[in-house]
């Protein structure tokens, strides 16, 4: 069945001498796997649409199982600006990283307009550190593993917050804190906007409290590590860049 849509390249792999096996997020049909005839030939049409990161309307002879053939692809957005900034690129290759390994775990359909519109953002300008740790957050979900900040997630109310807390899973009152870290009133703040912000509707985003953030982003990683298995491994890339 040949099929038009809107997809981003998670990963690619070459193979055979010419040719590459690309896995797809795709708008309509999820995660797929395709394979690009002759794409690492110079002269073919391929070339330019099976690289990762690319972002097309892909056309595709499309199987339910089994490998499916990319048929063309057109451009959809270059992300110029990412690619002329080194810290945007190594921030947007860890979220398809990131992206891939949530993938496995549950194919949604939902995780391709989080990815474009993350990208998006991203090479518009939008501070790439933030909209890391807000799809952070927000994948959290699709792993099954939520992190709650809507209401104390031990008697459930909804004000006098103190801190958040990894085994409890998210937010707690002071009257429910038992121990662990206490996060300071900013932090908690910055934390709380962070969880609530809808991705897909924020125009200007930037970072004011370097502390706050870099707090927030541990705890992520330690709720991660803790609760997903999977590694976020951007610190030790990104070193440099902070
Ligand atoms: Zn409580």
């Amino acid at each position: 069945m040949q099929v038009k849509t809107k997809g981003i390249v998670i990963s690619e792999t070459n193979y055979s001498e010419t040719s590459k096996i690309l896995n797809i997020l795709t708008e309509d049909y999820g995660l797929i796997g395709v394979i690009a005839k002759g794409s690492r030939n110079m002269k073919n049409k391929l070339r330019g649409v099976s690289n990762k990161m690319n972002y097309c309307e892909y056309t595709i002879s499309y199987k339910e199982k089994g490998l499916s053939t990319l048929i063309e692809g057109s451009t959809l957005n270059s992300f110029k600006n990412i690619y002329l900034d080194m810290r945007k690129a190594f921030y947007s290759f860890f979220l398809m990283d990131l992206f891939s390994q949530v993938l496995k775990e549950n194919n949604n359909k939902k995780l391709f307009s989080l990815l474009e519109n993350s990208l998006i953002k991203i090479n518009d300008g939008l501070n790439e550190k933030l909209i890391c740790v807000i799809v952070e957050i927000k994948l959290l979900e699709y792993l099954g593993v939520s992190l709650n900040m809507e209401c104390c997630n031990i008697c459930g109310r909804d004000d006098e917050f103190l801190t958040v807390s990894i085994n409890d899973g998210g937010i707690i009152c002071k009257n429910c804190y038992h121990d662990g870290y206490v996060f300071n009133d900013k932090t908690l703040k910055l934390f709380l906007l962070l969880a609530k912000i809808d991705l897909f509707k924020i125009k200007k985003l930037e970072l004011t409290d370097d502390n706050a953030f870099n707090e927030i982003d541990k705890f992520l990683d330690e709720y991660y590590n803790f609760y997903t298995g999977i590694y976020l491994n951007k610190k030790d890339k990104l070193e440099m860049f902070r």
